[in-house]
């Protein structure tokens, strides 16, 4: 089939090239001139693991394409996605204005039966939106489609490639039938396609990423109370995980979820559920022990040096939001990071793939390391802030040759307490005995 995918972020760019590599020709549009250009050229404008090989081999196999222009791109396909951005707006609710601005495009511009697939992630209602609004310029024969999208960033081609599900919210048989064919190859007896109405897929998204949220949430609330009270986060935690009911995934405590998702997403289902009037309480809290989570490391370390922050160098471990990308989106780090600024501390930073994103927003204001050590040098104390895996078995005892003190504040749990004990280190964790 020949396809069209429209803005090449993280969803953008994925989709459409496992896409190809399925044999279908797919042409990629971004209103980003550089990005697009560079992709012509051959560069993989984010990281994402496996991305850009396969990316290669589909530009090869001319079955990739990259274009500015939206008229070119839709010209030959009959499917559309959208995959553009909706952003957190001032009020909490997601950003239509993308989504939005080129649905009047597409309603200017086609000129044949189209299906305009939605992969964003877009409160109840906007397949309608999308609808009317082409509708509005055209008499041409159209479908809008709901297939919101759930891949996670660091796992992106895998998750396309072998997603647990596929949602298409959909009335039309013409729609639906199409995107059974297009979809063939990456579905089997346990990876299903789910058909479902437009507004019931549009909310399947939220209410995963909600859920999703909240468990985080929930174990974050738990392991705040075992500091308290002496328990073990790790041990409640395996002996939740064992009960099927609840299942041993996402119940690992941190300093918050953050990404370009949770955070915008969990706001904007309170933000339409206030709308009509229901009050999302469980969200609410959700939000508010999110804000507090991600600067959780600060007060640990304001308390051990006694209030003193002001010229103390912190060392940080990572800065993307989560292991193996280089998205920043409300990641913990960024908290941390103004809250220690505020404090007038000096801060040196590394992250495998994420110090250029950090750099545009903080410039010189932080120092930036080659490698996880050289940041350690002279300073007072260590934090972890994302667990990437070059982290979990480093050399203690050149961290304690660099380090100012053996002082680790660690907002991922990597290590084993006894193992900090052992290597003579100061460590506090999340939810466990702070080693002395
Ligand atoms: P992104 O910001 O990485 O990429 C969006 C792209 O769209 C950018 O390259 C931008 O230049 C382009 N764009 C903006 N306006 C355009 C226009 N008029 N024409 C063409 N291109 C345009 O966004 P993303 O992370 O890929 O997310 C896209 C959507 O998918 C969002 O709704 C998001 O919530 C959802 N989603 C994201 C993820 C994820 O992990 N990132 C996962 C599932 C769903």
């Amino acid at each position: 089939m020949n396809l069209t995918v429209i803005g090449t972020g993280y969803v953008g760019l994925v989709t459409g090239t496992c896409l190809a590599d399925m044999g279908n020709i797919v042409t990629c549009v971004d209103i980003d001139k550089d990005k697009v250009k560079a992709m012509q050229n051959g560069k993989v404008p984010i990281f994402e693991p496996n991305l850009e090989e396969l990316f290669h081999k589909n530009i090869s196999g001319d079955r990739l394409y990259f274009t500015t222009n939206l008229e070119e791109a839709i010209k030959d396909s009959t499917v559309i996605f959208l995959a553009l951005p909706t952003p957190q707006d001032e009020d909490g609710s997601a950003d239509l204005s993308y989504v939005k601005n080129v649905a009047h495009d597409l309603g200017k511009l086609i000129k044949d039966y189209k299906i305009i697939i939605n992969k964003s992630t877009v409160p109840v209602g906007t397949s309608d939106i999308v609808k009317d609004i082409v509708s509005s310029h055209t008499d041409v024969e159209f479908d809008v489609v709901s297939n919101p999208e759930f891949l996670r960033e660091g796992y992106a081609v895998k998750d396309f490639m072998e997603p647990e599900r596929i949602i298409i919210g959909s009335k039309s048989r013409k729609a639906k039938s199409i995107l059974s064919k297009l979809y063939k190859p990456f579905i089997s007896t346990k990876r299903p396609i789910i058909f479902m109405d437009e507004r019931s897929s549009e909310l399947t998204k939220y209410a995963s990423n909600c859920f999703l949220a909240t468990k985080i949430t929930f174990m974050n609330e738990i392991a705040n109370l075992c500091e308290i009270i002496g328990s073990d986060v790790d041990m409640v935690r395996i002996g939740m995980g064992t009960d099927s009911r609840i299942g041993n995934r996402f119940l690992y405590p941190g300093i918050g979820y953050g990404g370009s998702c949770f955070p915008k997403d969990v706001n904007a289902l309170v933000k339409s559920s206030d709308e009509v009037n229901y009050n999302f309480k469980i969200l609410k809290s959700v939000i508010d022990v999110n804000v507090n989570q991600k600067k959780s490391l600060v007060p640990k370390l304001s308390r051990y040096f006694k209030d003193d922050l002001k010229d103390k160098k912190v060392a940080i471990w990572g800065l993307a939001f989560k292991p193996n990308t280089d998205d920043i989106r409300e990641a913990p780090a960024i908290d941390v990071i103004n809250e220690l600024l505020l404090r007038d501390v000096e801060i040196a930073a590394y992250d495998p793939e994420a110090m250029t994103n950090i750099e545009r927003i903080y410039g010189n204001k932080i120092q930036y390391g080659k490698n996880a050590y050289d940041i350690l040098e002279d300073a007072d104390c260590l934090l972890i802030c994302t667990e990437w895996s070059e982290f979990t078995q480093p050399s203690f005892n050149r961290m304690k040759s660099l380090l100012k003190n053996p002082i680790i504040f660690d907002g991922r749990n990597m290590f084993d307490l006894e193992v900090m004990e052992n290597n003579g280190f100061y460590y506090e964790s999340v939810g466990r005995k702070t080693v002395t």
